[in-house]
């Protein structure tokens, strides 16, 4: 593993392009398994980082400017998740290892205060989730979230999350207390909600019901929860019906706003996707080649297309704060990355 000369992914920068200090060294990480049935068959690599905040390149182009990390490698296990690209940076398998092999910053809240604190940070908003799930199972055991939110909370400093995980219902508590004093965004994704594709194709997240679960109780305590429909998977989930029935379940869960995003394949991703298409529909194999053949993204039309789809259904449910009840604070918007740029966002 390279653990030296490392800068953080979540920037969308790898070794050597970027000028960044090294996050940590080869002394700093111990290995560590556990013989639960949570966590069998992983493997933490815990490390004292030397950094946490990240500034994003060309964030003018982006939702949002500083990202906050605390994991990386992320056993929700995703076939799709865009981050796995960033396991290469360490060595690391960018298939079953980036499910499997996960680094866990464990002084992120302290590294968080320190710099909250220093003279020259001016109390921009911090993003979360951007390129793995902070609330993956890894932080039921590890509980960096909680150090990271009373840390935002003290300096009242903006925030926001996005992540399939249900643990986050854990910190509601914190959540709610930050929210009294500084901007929370909070954001859940759901791409689709047929179980048997769910099964499948994000094999370590809690189903997309528990999911929106998250979202009916945010909304019941007047924390306002967008929901991230992503991806939405061609010829998958992007039928009419299908379609229709993920908004009017997002809708029913009381979510403040829908954003569509079209399954984008970029390196690392691409290549363990086609695998799984391969293997669980090989009849798509073709159909998806030419649809993804200039590069990562969908073609423009399509990606228009879905988001008219849903944009309409969204109207039609009536999804929106007002319907969603007292939402104090609503989620930064997440762009479509026809809009954003093709540099981030994980798919959470
Ligand atoms: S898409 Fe999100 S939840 Fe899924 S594996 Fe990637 S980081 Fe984890």
């Amino acid at each position: 593993m390279r653990w030296d000369n490392l800068t953080d992914p979540d920037t969308g920068t790898g070794p050597g392009r970027a000028a960044d200090a090294a996050l940590f060294g080869a002394d700093a990480v111990t290995t560590r398994t556990f013989d639960t049935p949570e966590f069998r068959g992983i493997t933490f690599h815990e490390v004292r980082a030397r950094s946490i905040v990240n500034r994003v390149p060309g964030a003018s182009r982006m939702p949002f400017e500083w990202t906050v990390n605390p994991y990386r490698g992320c056993s929700h296990a995703c076939v799709y998740c865009f981050a796995r690209k960033t396991h290469s940076y360490l060595d690391l398998d960018t298939g079953l290892g980036f499910d499997s092999q996960i680094v866990v910053k464990v002084n992120a809240a302290e590294l968080l205060r320190r710099r909250l604190a220093a003279p020259g940070w001016r109390g921009e908003h911090l993003a979360m989730g951007t390129n793995v799930d902070c609330y993956q199972r890894a932080e039921g055991r590890y509980r960096l979230m909680p150090g990271i939110i009373d840390a935002l909370t003290e300096y009242a400093n903006p925030f926001s999350i996005l992540t399939k995980g249900t643990l986050i219902l854990r910190d509601l508590d914190l959540l709610t207390r930050a929210a009294r004093v500084t901007e929370v965004g909070i954001s859940v994704s759901v791409g689709f909600t047929d179980p048997a594709l769910w099964r499948t194709v994000e094999p370590g997240t809690p189903a997309p019901e528990r999911r929106l679960d998250v979202v009916r109780t945010l909304a019941g305590q007047g924390i306002g929860c967008g929901v991230l429909m992503a991806p939405v998977i061609p010829f998958l989930s992007d039928e009419p019906a299908r379609l229709r029935d993920t908004v009017r379940a997002i809708a029913a869960a009381g979510a403040t706003s829908v954003t569509p995003l079209v399954l984008h394949l970029r390196p690392g991703a691409r290549e363990w996707f086609m695998a799984w298409l391969g293997q669980h529909h090989p009849h798509l194999v073709r159909r998806y080649e030419r649809l993804y053949a200039e590069g990562a993204y969908a073609p423009k039309w399509y990606q228009r297309r879905i988001t008219r789809q849903v944009h309409d259904l969204a109207r039609e449910y009536g999804i929106g704060p007002e319907r969603a009840g007292a939402a104090r604070n609503v989620p930064r918007p997440v762009r479509a990355p026809e809009e954003a740029g093709p540099t981030q966002l994980s798919l959470l």
